[in-house]
């Protein structure tokens, strides 16, 4: 019942997030709709000069105005920008309900007038419930609210003012297999959506993330450097890079294998995450390169944090196979320069580390 249970943890917070915008603008074309076809059936119950159905005034009023009620504030909450995130669902929950309860509640009355209104309003709320179904977005979960609970409602009404369960069964049968086609249709809709979610995400991963760390790689580097850029551009505040490489790593290859390589490269990768703040970002720039982007952080900043990190690697040897051995590495500093692109920021910090490298390892140079 509950596909987005299949969601691997990782991705339940950006599901979350795509869910909501979805929401919205489902919820935003839904108010619209919905605003047009009551207008539309307000116009011409005008231009006729009366409805179809018999309702005393206050019932025909109190069952047609809620769901246009509904869409204007909807409306007017969305282009007025009403904060918070919850609203849109609660929105579009009663965009639904309304709706389908004036149509079902307007059955009411067709029910007992039989002939035109009758056929009218059936296959209006069959419509309805197709409509309610597919704008749940929930799968069956979503639909409790604004489908179920509406057609219980009706049902209970229907009995209640004598009519037999089996005649009512046998007269709506359209409406409830719909019922059920409706709910169907969304639970399948949400399924699908949450494998194309999945697989989105995949190909994100794959694209944006180095498999042997779990660090961004450089593409995804790249695309930081150039948003912490515009960033800059538009509130001037100052951010670093460091670029720092281990050390005579090719003799860890040489003389431990490559296997034992890959694990250092993973433990140095786990301790710059570990001591680097978490709005700065640290990529795998290439082979046992790497590159962290420090946003908010000037010339001072950025040298606190490659001392912690340089202290992080120099306080504890790495173990790995069968051995343990201290990995020192060397760091190129560059502090953003008003307007110079974002090659030109890795450039000089790449030549800082490569004068890191000449002065005899170890150490960090500012470019
Ligand atoms: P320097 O201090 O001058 O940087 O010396 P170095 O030995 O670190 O530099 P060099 O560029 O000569 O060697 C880098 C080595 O990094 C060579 C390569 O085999 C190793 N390397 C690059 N990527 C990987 C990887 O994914 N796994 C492992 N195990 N080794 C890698
Ligand atoms: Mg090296
Ligand atoms: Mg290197």
């Amino acid at each position: 019942m509950f596909a987005s249970a299949s969601l691997p943890e990782r991705f339940r917070e950006a599901y979350a997030r795509y869910e909501q915008r979805m929401i919205r603008e489902v919820m935003v074309k839904a108010a619209w709709v919905l605003l047009v076809v009551s207008v539309f059936a307000h116009s011409s119950i005008l231009i006729r000069g009366g409805s179809l159905i018999e309702a005393d005034t206050l019932w025909s009023y109190g069952l047609r105005v809620p769901p246009l009620a509904v869409c204007l504030i909807t409306l007017v909450m969305h282009y007025r920008r009403f904060p918070g995130h919850l609203w849109p669902l609660v929105m579009l929950r009663l965009i639904s309900l309304t709706a389908m309860s004036s149509v079902l509640g307007l059955l009411v009355f067709a029910y007992d007038q039989g002939g035109t209104a009758f056929r009218v309003l059936s296959e209006l709320a069959i419509l309805s419930v197709f409509c309610a179904g597919l704008v749940s977005l929930r799968g069956l979960r979503g639909c409790v609210i604004p489908l179920f609970l509406p057609v219980l409602c009706y049902i209970a009404v229907m009995i209640q003012r004598g009519h037999e369960p089996l005649a009512l069964v046998a007269s709506q049968l359209g409406l409830l297999s719909a019922i059920g086609i409706a709910a169907f249709v969304s639970h399948l809709q949400l399924r699908i959506r949450v494998r194309e979610f999945i697989a989105r995400q995949e190909l994100n991963e794959i694209s944006t993330v180095d498999p042997l760390t779990g660090l961004m790689n450089r593409r995804a580097m790249v695309a930081r450097l150039e948003s912490e850029r515009a960033r800059h551009n538009r509130f001037t505040q100052a951010f670093a890079v460091i670029m720092l490489d281990l050390d005579l790593f090719k003799r860890v290859n040489d003389t431990l294998g490559h296997q034992a390589g890959d694990q250092v490269l993973r433990e140095v990768a786990a301790r710059l995450r570990a001591n680097t703040r978490q709005q700065d970002d640290v990529a795998r720039w290439g082979g046992e390169e790497f590159l962290i982007l420090l946003p908010d952080t000037d010339e001072k900043g950025a040298t606190a944090a490659t001392n912690n990190i340089r202290a992080a690697l120099r306080n504890a040897p790495i173990t790995t196979l069968d051995t343990s051995l201290n990995q020192t590495a060397s760091f190129g500093i560059a502090v953003y320069d008003n307007r110079e692109s974002t090659e030109r920021l890795v450039a000089r910090a790449g030549q800082a580390l490569h004068m890191a490298k000449e002065c005899g390892r170890n150490r960090a140079v500012v470019a």
